[in-house]
């Protein structure tokens, strides 16, 4: 089912999102903990894609499973800064005939040793690409509460993605924030700047210290006092931080809810006992 068609008809979702091994050595383990987090009937799943191109294959073929044996809706993520037009339209080609009907068009990180693919400069382009090659696709974007960390005016940033919507997008999924009235003000300001389609708000659970430093550090997220203290009590002990990592994303879910921020997509990194526990503590809520 196309992912627009979910956010228009339903009032609030909970997805989430899962990641293809880089290997295909680890393509089992993750394969069963994807379909863990599917059993959770999600409103939909998205499957990342390596910024180069090196998860491509398990990407589809996650995306495939997830798809036809549990009937997911399945957002297939696509980056464009190392590939070019050709192998853009082989992965449309690739997604469309394994049934997926919904790409998330990204540019992807430009690689530590710069070493790009010119075809495309930004996402928008490839989106526009794409919106020409399969006109009934639903293409999601990526957008930053807080700014891309690229651009040094938040009024730039919003600038392009008005072009990127205006290109063919059909609905944005935020980076990860931990205050959320950092969504609420830039909801406001997309708004204004005539930016009218569907937001997924992107929540990560923390659920140890090591997250703090990668996920959270690149992100470039604003990191609350009360998000801080927690990480600082609770970071040394693995379970106590879970529990804690999982309430804290769960306020936040329940307080963007309340506040009409209705479409969820959390950042599950393939952890489906934290996809569990975060479905079932808004059970009431989903109904
Ligand atoms: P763009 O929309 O192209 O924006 C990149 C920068 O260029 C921004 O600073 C923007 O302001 C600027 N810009 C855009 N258009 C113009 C223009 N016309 N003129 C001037 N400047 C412009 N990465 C992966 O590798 N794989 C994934 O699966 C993946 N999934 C993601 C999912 C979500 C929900 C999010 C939020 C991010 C994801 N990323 C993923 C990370 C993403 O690839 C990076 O954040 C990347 O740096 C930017 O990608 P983009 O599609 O937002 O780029």
């Amino acid at each position: 089912m196309k992912i627009i068609d979910i956010l228009n008809s339903k009032e609030v979702t909970l997805s989430f999102e899962v990641f293809p091994p880089k290997t295909d050595a680890g393509f089992a383990s993750v394969a069963r903990a994807t379909h863990k987090i599917a059993d959770l009937h999600p409103a939909f799943m998205s499957v990342t894609y390596g910024a180069a191109g090196s998860t491509s294959k398990n990407t589809a073929q996650i995306a495939a499973d997830l798809q036809n044996i549990y009937d997911v809706s399945v957002l297939a993520h696509l980056t464009c800064v190392a590939s070019d037009k050709a192998k853009v339209a082989e992965m449309v080609r690739l997604y469309q005939s394994i049934g997926v009907e919904n790409i998330m068009a990204l540019r992807g990180d430009v690689p530590k040793d710069g070493r790009v693919c010119h075809d495309y400069t930004y996402a928008s382009d490839m989106i526009a690409d794409i919106r020409e090659q399969a006109p009934d696709l639903c293409i999601g974007g990526a957008c930053y509460v807080e700014g891309h960390v690229e651009c040094t005016r938040q009024s730039d940033d919003i600038k392009n993605l008005k072009k990127k919507v205006d290109a063919g997008c059909d609905f944005l999924t935020t980076q990860m924030f931990f205050d959320n009235n950092m969504m609420y003000n830039f909801l406001y300001k997309i708004r204004a700047a005539g930016i009218e389609v569907p937001v997924c708000a992107g929540i990560m659970p923390i659920t140890n210290e090591n997250q703090v430093r990668r996920s959270v550090a690149l992100s470039g997220a604003t990191i609350p006092q009360r998000f801080r203290q927690m990480v600082d009590r609770f970071g040394d002990d693995p379970e106590k931080m879970k529990q804690a990592g999982v309430i804290y994303a769960t306020g936040q879910i329940i307080d963007l809810i309340a506040n009409g921020v209705t479409h969820i997509h959390v950042y599950s990194m393939n952890k489906p006992d934290i996809a569990a526990a975060i479905r079932d503590n808004l059970s009431e809520i989903l109904k």
